[in-house]
């Protein structure tokens, strides 16, 4: 078979004959590779970035936002069969910290985590995969047109989820963490995939949401955020100071850009108790120069909390299915608007490396 690989810290980035996976274990599940989306992750570990081959190998197979179909299960395996649509987790316990043995490997306290496709693992950028049932979701066969999205869609359940939590318990009036969201005021910043995905997950909470982009108000990113019931804010055009004016309690920051800059000019527009949470993964930059004892000022004096979250666990993936079948019923084809390019695996380098017009999601197809 087939597999997209790269040497770890120097790219190289290859389809070479890579052997097929075997059912070895009882509660194997071998899965056949519809689709892989590419993110900024893939990109970086492409370019010579972070990642690492599994022990005493050279080469990773990359790839971490996988669709797939279940060709074979071990004796076993009870809650997926050949035929099945299903999604694989992607991080694997450190087996050390009391995080990882109360299965939150996104919480890991030894950084020994591993993860298919980035550090430690293969990944699933092949033609076939092997993978233990605990780690294997079943999807909707209705979600096969969008399902790659579930792993982006997890990293923002698991951040909308700790946000609402974390409102939920210090403010009295609500008592549960959808209850806080509804009514809301949330704040995107940056409407790639998280963000958008966010805009989704939020517009299906009741959240009035409103996302910041630098693309046009034209422009694909403006036209989606809209149609899925929000408002759009091109940062170009606005200041942050006419954002407080036209939304003066923003009850939500969901960061989803990662650029340094913004990141701290929009700790301004945090409401009274407002929270501010952070997903976005900035490259290196020079230091910065702001004005710290406003900032601390505010944070004190409106009880706010910024926080930053990476990763999901597997009740993040649970709800993130709920999620994008309620948004499939609720939005339609809308959601598969996110994916704006679908390639075919053998024309894989241009997903790599050229940023395509208008590109939100790029998703490999590795079906024949
Ligand atoms: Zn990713
Ligand atoms: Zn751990």
């Amino acid at each position: 078979m087939k597999a997209l690989t790269i040497e770890p810290g120097k790219g190289d980035l290859k389809l070479i004959d890579f052997e097929e996976p075997k059912i070895s274990l009882p509660d194997h599940v071998k899965m056949q590779i519809l689709e892989v989306g590419i993110c900024g992750t893939d990109k970086e570990e492409v370019a010579g970035g972070r990642a690492d081959a599994p022990k005493g190998e050279v080469r990773l197979v990359i790839g971490h936002e996988m669709l797939a179909r279940v060709t074979e299960v071990g004796k076993d395996v009870k809650s997926v069969k050949p035929g099945d649509l299903v999604v694989a987790t992607v991080r694997r316990s450190c087996e050390i910290c009391e995080m990882c043995k109360a299965i939150c490997y996104d919480m890991c306290q030894t950084g020994k985590y591993k993860e298919r496709g980035i550090k430690g693992l293969h990944g699933y950028h092949a033609s076939f995969v092997v993978e233990k049932e605990e780690f294997v979701l079943k999807m909707p066969e209705e979600l096969r047109e969008f399902g790659v999205l579930l792993e982006p869609t997890t990293v923002i359940e698991k951040a909308i989820d700790e946000s609402s939590k974390l409102q939920a318990v210090r403010l009295p009036q609500n008592q549960t963490p959808d209850e806080y969201l509804k009514g809301k005021t949330a704040l995107i910043a940056g409407l790639g995939p998280i963000g958008l995905l966010a805009a989704m997950v939020l517009r299906l909470r009741g959240v009035n949401v409103i996302g910041m982009d630098v693309a046009d108000d034209t422009s694909k990113k403006a036209t989606l955020i809209k149609e899925f019931g929000g408002s759009y804010v091109n940062g170009k055009e606005h200041n942050l100071a006419s954002i407080v004016k036209l939304h003066p309690q923003i009850d939500l920051i969901v960061e989803a850009a990662g650029i340094v800059k913004l990141d701290f000019d929009l700790i301004e527009v945090l409401g009274i108790n407002g929270i501010y949470v952070l997903t976005g993964v900035p490259a290196e930059s020079n230091p910065l120069s702001l004005n710290g004892s406003k900032i601390m000022k505010q944070l004190v004096l409106k009880n706010q909390i910024i926080f930053g979250s990476v990763n999901a666990n597997i009740k993040h993936f649970k709800r993130g299915i709920e999620d994008l079948e309620l948004a499939r019923k609720t939005f339609g084809k809308l959601v598969e608007k996110i994916i704006t390019h679908k390639i075919p695996i053998n024309e894989f380098e241009t997903a790599f490396t050229k940023h395509k017009e208008e590109e939100i999601k790029i998703a490999i197809s590795w079906e024949k």
